[in-house]
């Protein structure tokens, strides 16, 4: 399904399926809530996928690329979604603009970690983007717990939880004839943000993150990765190795980037090269501290507040 932003689409997923009335599908994520992706579904309830009906939408996780046009395509299907719970919360505080979860919070989280006034002003201004991205919201779900098992078909699937990128991700996974669908956790070409959220401003994401692809690893190596993003893919294993040299090497940067004590916004010029808009400066606001509490919480660089309020991170000195 086509997304306006990079990468530039979202893989989704038909899988057969039948209960008590007969031959259905079971649809995973939902897509971008755009006019492109609403005429792509229309196009295909009708076309590829029969007219057979939906009687579920599985959710990786809340991000408008994935869960945005959810109520929609629920409503054209009656299909219920299901997804786990902390994915529904987090959406409903994001499009509920909610003190804890608001634009406030982010531009005071983010005046913390050295974004200037002016800027975070701005982002008073803009306000809340999920809201008005996603349009619209189911008010009710089915949950999914961690490690379900769920029928789908005659196969049996389970979720997978991963942490660091969305606070519940689920990843559904078929041992039999291995096929993995992988969200946004192994993404064949890309990294996803980890991003340190402002209602958890202490959370090591990327340690979270790690942690979580690590155990992708005892999956059977011939397994099938359906990613969000990019091609299907085997190699479970490299992709890890490369997605945790990715963040090693980002780790490595940012600890010599600190050799004084530096705040979040100070490193972005040195670790973006393009110039960065609004939008794109609260992904790498999120990003980079994601990776400072990381090295703070491993022992690699202190913490310090200073007297304006800001958080500066550096590396310890050396002892004589
Ligand atoms: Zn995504």
């Amino acid at each position: 399904m086509p997304v306006a932003f990079a990468p530039g689409h979202v893989n989704v997923w038909a899988l057969e399926d039948e209960d008590e009335r007969g031959p259905c599908w079971t649809l995973v994520e939902a897509g971008f809530p755009d006019d492109a992706t609403r005429a792509s579904w229309l196009t295909a309830l009708t076309g590829d996928l029969g007219g057979r009906p939906v009687r579920r939408i599985l959710v990786t996780h809340c991000h408008p690329d994935h869960f945005g046009l959810g109520q929609w395509l629920a409503e054209q299907t009656g299909a219920r979604i299901w997804m786990s719970l902390g994915e529904y919360l987090t959406a409903q505080a994001w499009f509920g603009d909610t003190p804890a979860s608001g634009i406030d919070l982010m531009a005071d989280f983010f005046r913390l970690h050295g974004l200037p006034a002016e800027q975070t002003d701005a982002m008073r201004r803009e306000g809340s983007r999920y809201r008005r991205t996603v349009g619209a919201l189911p008010v009710a779900m089915r949950r999914i717990l961690p490690g379900e098992a769920i029928t789908i078909g005659r196969d049996r699937w389970q979720a997978i939880v991963g942490y660091g990128h969305s606070p519940e991700h689920l990843s559904f996974h078929r041992p039999h004839d291995p096929v993995l669908i992988a969200g946004d956790m192994l993404l064949p070409k890309i990294s996803p943000n980890t991003p340190t959220l402002p209602f958890e401003p202490e959370a090591d994401a990327v340690g979270q993150y790690l942690d979580s692809i690590e155990r992708f690893r005892a999956l059977d190596p011939d397994t099938l990765v359906l990613p969000a993003h990019g091609d299907p893919y085997r190699g479970i294993a490299a992709r890890v190795d490369a997605l945790r040299a990715h963040h090693a090497e980002r780790l490595d940067q940012m600890v010599a980037l600190c050799a004084r004590p530096t705040a979040a916004f100070d490193l972005l010029p040195h670790l973006f090269k393009r110039a960065l808009d609004s939008f794109q400066t609260r992904f790498a606001m999120g990003e980079v501290i994601a990776h400072l509490n990381h090295l703070f919480l491993t022992g690699r660089l202190r913490r310090e507040q200073h007297a304006d309020g800001v958080f500066r991170f550096a590396q310890h000195e050396i002892q004589p």
